[in-house]
């Protein structure tokens, strides 16, 4: 599934440049993740590294966005044009 970036925010900038997606930008108050261009940052790395990355522990599972691995790889595969690994 998508993740989702709550309000607890405090816009350190740690994220955004990590998303190997590009789904992370500034919105009106906090950081925001597209859910259209987050694959939980599967294809990628074995974990979301926006995660790891975050100081505050301030993003989460999007329980909007329930997506399944078969469904985030397919995704991965249209945003990059390739095939996961
Ligand atoms: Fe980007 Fe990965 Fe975080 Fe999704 S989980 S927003 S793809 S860094
Ligand atoms: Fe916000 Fe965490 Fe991203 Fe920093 S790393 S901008 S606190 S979501």
């Amino acid at each position: 599934m998508a993740l989702i970036i709550d309000d607890s925010c405090i816009n350190c900038d740690m994220c955004e440049p990590e998303c190997p997606n590009e789904a992370i930008t500034m919105g009106e108050e906090v950081y925001e993740i597209d859910p259209a261009l987050c694959t939980e940052c599967v294809g990628h790395y074995d974990k979301p590294t926006c995660v790891s990355v975050c100081p505050i522990d301030c993003i989460d599972p999007d329980p909007e966005h329930i997506e399944s691995q078969d469904a985030l790889l397919i995704k991965y595969a249209a945003i990059t044009g390739k095939l996961a690994d």
